[in-house]
């Protein structure tokens, strides 16, 4: 039976083995091993793909979104909207911040931050807007940045499933007020171990990044604030500085697998494939496609070899960890019906053409084709 992951983590080592072993050997030889030479190299390496002015390395994806809310001064009494169809990630940071997630629904089509929906959602205590790029598909900043604008908000994206993305023509991460990155494994530039960054053109919210980070201290042992140990460590940003080389290369085969689903696909009924409005260049974390039996199509693949995720099967809103806010079921349908409907296929860059080929002659078949 053929065995096709939905994600092989092994294979960029075993494509770089001697660039990492490098890396490795560099670090553990400098004797300097949290921040420092190598995380700079990486943070101005990284700002500069993205068009940014900062980079700021932290932890992990979740740090970046929360220490950015807090260097805004987004706290208690205050309110952040969210996506209500997002990895609960984004909640918690505003969470942990101590503010409330307000959830918006998505556009059904793009799965994303409805811009015609944000108005009615926002209120005196609303400070901020944080889209998703989920799937790695751009958000419609304009129309967001637009809205905020008007209402004095910060619009602050976040990017941990959009590596590359772009938006009209120009990568994410330097076209909000700051843009939360998470480097954790499986994402498209993923690390060997948690890992995240805030790129920002904000010269303030970048200092304050720096000091939250690392203990509220800027001079060693003098604390300005009560800050956080959030720091990206030396080896992991050696490791992203190779990644990061490589990263159009592999987001371009992404593209090549999804566009070929896309095209052999195309004429399944009943099964909604990726909508791509004509401003987006999606990265394609994720190929995800619709269909009221998911469960017997996901079963059907995992018989036949094949790896398949669901990304989410349940809502931030329905989740035990936010009871308090009392949604319930039916508040948000349209993400509820995404929740209940979307299938992640394999598109990791290191599978081939036969890999691919072999899933659409399944999926296909469950169908009733070929
Ligand atoms: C992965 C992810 C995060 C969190 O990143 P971590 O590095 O795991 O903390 C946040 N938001 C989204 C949309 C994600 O996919």
């Amino acid at each position: 039976m053929a065995d096709i992951p939905f994600l092989d983590l092994r294979a960029p080592y075993k494509e770089l083995q001697a660039e990492f072993d490098a890396a490795y050997r560099r670090v553990m030889e400098s004797g300097w091993y949290i921040l420092g030479e190598e995380v700079e190299a990486f943070e101005a390496e990284f700002a500069g793909y993205c068009g940014a002015k900062h980079c700021i390395g932290v932890g992990n994806g979740l740090e970046a979104l929360h220490l950015t809310l807090r260097a805004a001064g987004i706290g208690p009494g205050d309110a952040v909207i969210v996506p209500a169809n997002t990895y609960i990630a984004t909640w918690l940071a505003v969470s942990y911040a101590g503010a409330t997630p307000v959830p918006v629904e998505p556009v059904e089509a793009t799965y994303n931050l409805d811009p015609a929906r944000i108005e009615a959602a926002i209120t005196p205590r609303t400070r901020a807007i944080m889209p998703v790029h989920l799937y790695g598909q751009p958000a419609d900043l304009d129309a967001i940045a637009e809205i905020a604008r008007r209402h004095g908000l910060y619009v602050f994206d976040d990017a941990a499933q959009a590596h590359g993305a772009r938006y009209k023509g120009r990568r994410v991460g330097g076209l909000c007020d700051a843009t939360g990155w998470s480097f954790y494994p499986g994402k498209n530039l993923g690390a060997f171990g948690d890992a995240g960054a805030v790129t920002t053109n904000d010269d303030e919210l970048a200092e304050r990044l720096r000091t939250l980070r690392n203990y509220g201290s800027k001079i060693k042992y003098y604390n300005e604030i009560k800050g956080f140990n959030s720091r990206l460590d030396s080896l992991q940003a050696a490791f992203l500085r190779v990644k990061l080389k490589r990263l159009d290369a592999w987001n371009e085969r992404r593209k090549a697998i999804a566009h070929h689903y896309l095209e052999s696909l195309r004429d399944v009924p009943d099964l909604i494939l990726p909508d791509v409005p004509q401003w987006a260049d999606p990265c394609w974390h994720l190929f995800v496609v619709r269909h009221p039996e998911r469960d017997a199509l996901q079963n059907y693949l995992k018989g036949q070899g094949i790896g398949t995720l669901i990304h989410y099967p349940v809502p931030p809103h329905l989740q035990e960890a936010y009871h308090e806010l009392r949604f319930t079921e039916g508040t948000f349908p349209i993400t509820e019906v995404i929740h209940q409907e979307v299938l992640s296929l394999p598109v990791d860059p290191s599978l081939n053409g036969k890999h691919i080929q072999y899933v659409i002659e399944q999926v296909l078949k469950f169908y009733g084709f070929a």
